[in-house]
């Protein structure tokens, strides 16, 4: 911190304040943030207040885009009870970066990170956080579908590959992967199947939530197990028949 002394006032202590201020550019128009440091002195309020507004400079600004000096009329950001003494322009950057506080010199920039990987990253995050569910039931809905039509599919090419062949109590057994698939389906039908619970704040339903999805997944795995013990059943069988 420079200090400077003011001869009319010695005794005053004089503070830096580092402020960040929008300002339009009249030479590209476009807009800049000038960062400057203000000397500023705690001033004793007088009854009436400030006759004018002390805290209206007119900075000595450059334009960073085109390079041409201009004059800016600028409100600093300051209480009314301080005087602004003096106020040194450091940098004019050409592009407000949202990200940082304007007007606002207390605090510390941001750390630079890759803006672009890390919005990519987050919205992927919001777009598989909100999809999950919807992911889980479509599948389940399509295997749903899928399980109850191998029953017809399956009774179809036992009766093509010549059902009659077998005999006796071993035809009981060609029942079998239909029963598998119906089961299959019934375990897609419980994974579909609506829930019903009071919320009564986020946390609850975030809890709520995460075991609804946890459950689903469970069912899904009996039901791809079922799924596939029944394909494989039927494969066993069918070859058993044309054999
Ligand atoms: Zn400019």
């Amino acid at each position: 911190m420079p200090s400077i002394s003011s001869p009319n006032d010695p005794g005053q202590p004089e503070h830096r304040l580092d402020l960040r201020l929008p300002v339009d550019c009249p030479r590209c128009h476009g807009k800049h943030i000038a960062s400057v440091a203000a000397l500023v002195v705690p001033q004793p309020l007088f009854f009436g207040g400030p006759a004018d507004a002390p805290s209206r400079w007119t900075l000595g600004l450059s334009c960073p885009i085109v390079g041409r000096a201009f004059d800016a009329d600028i409100a600093l950001p300051v209480d009314e009870g301080v005087q602004v003494r003096r106020v040194d322009v450091i940098s004019v950057d050409p592009v407000p970066d949202p990200a940082l506080p304007v007007g606002d010199g207390n605090q510390p920039p941001t750390t630079a990170t890759d803006p672009s990987a890390a919005a990519w990253l987050t919205a992927e995050f919001d777009e598989w956080r909100k999809s999950s569910g919807l992911t889980l039931r479509g599948f389940a809905a399509s295997m749903l579908s899928t399980s109850t039509g191998a029953v017809a599919v399956y009774f179809a090419i036992l009766k093509y590959a010549g059902l009659e062949r077998i005999s006796g109590g071993w035809r009981v057994l060609t029942i079998g992967p239909a029963v598998l698939f119906l089961a299959s389906a019934a375990t897609w039908v419980l994974a579909l199947r609506p829930g019903l619970a009071w919320a009564y704040d986020v946390a609850e339903f975030a809890d709520y939530r995460r075991r609804r999805l946890v459950a689903a997944r469970r069912l899904t795995d009996v039901g791809l197990g079922l799924f596939l013990a029944a394909v494989a059943f039927a494969i066993a069988i069918l070859a058993a028949v044309m054999l």
